[in-house]
């Protein structure tokens, strides 16, 4: 019989194997394996597990449904709270949110709610279940700027309370990160974000691409000459930091950003494109985010030698610990407690490798880690030609410089009540990255909807 104690395994593509190619890591549960799991859920009455959810999806609710084996009604269930399952059952940090809440968890492993909701939503997909649309629309015209997970989910939200919705992206292609940041390894486009944004257009949202706001056209525009009665501003946090050390200006130094988005959006891992991308033979990623991880699993497949640069121990690197996992398992070199000084340069201005120094943790800093202190005369020379920098994301000023009134922090971020993201000027309203700095999927997701409530609540009473 099996262990009630642990978590069903799930199904993943072998270490080695998958070290050179850019296939789905984890494939994920079966229909007898999501039943097995879901019988281990206690189906508490006052569920924890909703409270750590950022979008509140009713999760013992969807879990007995899966348990009876009515996968199209669990799915129902998950969608009256959000719009891109199959994509957080991928890649939300469940093991900080909904799991760590889970009762189960306390004498064993929690609920593996992530791979349960992931299951459902990968069944909708591939059994082509429509999501719940508006009975009528009710004349009011909103629209959305940016297509990652916080604008998707406010335009999904306000389309099925029957608004009139239109996206406007700045890229060609729909869906932020999750298209040009997140890779397909972790993250497949075709068959999970590109068809779970279908359902969103069969919600009745129109999308346009290629619009930049603040350069095609501006917010004040849009309000004033196009007729929209309020907008929600969900443009991410893409403008990548760098160190300002000697030699970020080298051929070979690449922001992640940047690197995700040559191998991601412009296919520069697949041989049927010409995108060009220093794949490296010998590649240092400085930072230990999730962001550090997803370059250096890249350029791993790609087929460099990998090294993580963090100034910090193990215990701090800030990825999810199931992506650390990922990239030890695939063989990638963690240099931890060490910090780059400098990028070394050859006559030619490409990188020849990077001289860096060991870090000891001192007294805990205001974000309450302990602070990483240099150690005198411990610098060494790494040989590298390619260095990617993963040091974090801030808003980009345009939007914030090209709309009249609206209020920015010092960090860039757009300031927005946290309940209904309301904005310093009247019927704008804005969530995600671009209000947080760079946070999570599912948080971007629960601004959307908040954002979505607080629209709602403006035109219905108008
Ligand atoms: C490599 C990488 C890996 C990550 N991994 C994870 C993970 O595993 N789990 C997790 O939960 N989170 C992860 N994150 C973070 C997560 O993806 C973000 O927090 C989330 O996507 C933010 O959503 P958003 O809608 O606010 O912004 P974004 O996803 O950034 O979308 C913003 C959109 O707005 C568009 N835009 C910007 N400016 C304009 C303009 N002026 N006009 C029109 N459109 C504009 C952009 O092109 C973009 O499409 C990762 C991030 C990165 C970069």
């Amino acid at each position: 019989m099996a262990d009630v104690l642990k978590k069903v395994p799930v199904r993943e593509q072998e270490a080695k194997v998958r070290a050179t190619n850019f296939e789905e890591v984890c494939y994920g549960y079966d229909k007898e394996e999501a039943v097995e799991e879901a019988v281990r859920c206690l189906n508490c009455k006052n569920a924890k597990c909703i409270q750590g959810c950022p979008v509140a999806i009713n999760i013992p609710g969807f879990i007995s449904k899966v348990k009876e084996g009515d996968i199209e009604g669990a799915y129902k269930v998950i969608g009256e709270s959000s719009a891109l399952p199959a994509i957080c059952g991928r890649v939300c940090p469940q093991e900080s949110q909904c799991e760590c809440k889970c009762i189960r968890g306390i004498k064993g492993e929690p609920v593996s709610i992530g791979k349960l909701e992931r299951f459902v939503a990968d069944y909708a997909l591939e059994h082509d279940i429509k999501p719940q649309k508006a009975e009528k629309m009710n004349g009011h015209k909103v629209a959305v700027i940016g297509s990652g997970p916080s604008g998707l989910t406010c335009a999904g939200d306000l389309a099925k309370m029957g608004y009139d919705v239109t996206v406007f992206e700045a890229l060609h292609e729909l869906g932020g990160v999750l298209v040009y940041g997140i890779p397909e390894f972790r993250l497949p486009k075709e068959k999970v974000v590109k068809k779970e944004i279908e359902k969103v257009k069969e919600l009745g949202v129109k999308f346009e691409t290629n619009v930049v706001i603040g350069k095609s056209t501006t917010i004040d525009q849009l309000m004033e000459e196009e007729d929209f009665e309020a907008v929600f501003i969900g443009s991410g946090a893409g403008l990548p930091m760098f160190m300002g050390i000697p030699g970020e200006t080298a051929n070979g130094v690449f922001s992640a950003n940047e690197y995700l988005t040559r191998s991601n959006l412009m296919k520069a891992f697949d041989d049927n494109y010409d995108t060009p991308i220093a794949a490296g033979r010998k590649v240092a990623v400085v930072g230990g985010g999730n962001v550090a991880m997803d370059a250096a699993r890249t350029a791993l497949r790609l087929g460099a030698e990998v090294h993580i640069v963090y100034r910090r121990s193990e215990a701090e690197l800030p990825a999810r610990v199931e992506e650390v996992h990922h990239a030890m398992e695939e063989g990638i070199i963690f240099n931890l407690l060490t910090n780059p000084k400098e990028i070394l340069v050859d006559e030619n201005g490409w990188v020849r490798g990077m001289r860096v120094i060991k870090m000891e943790l001192g007294e805990p800093d205001a974000s309450g880690r302990r602070r990483p202190v240099e150690i005198p005369g411990s610098e060494y020379e790494m040989e590298l030609d390619t260095v990617i920098m993963s040091l974090g994301t801030s808003p980009n000023p345009l939007i914030a410089s090209t709309t009249k009134g609206l209020e920015t922090n010092r960090r860039k971020c757009i300031v927005a009540e946290e309940e209904n993201g309301q904005t310093s000027k009247a019927c704008v309203y804005a969530g995600g990255d671009a209000v947080t700095g760079a946070a999570t999927v599912i948080l971007a997701m629960g601004a959307g909807k908040a954002g979505a409530k607080g629209i709602h609540e403006l035109l219905s009473n108008k």
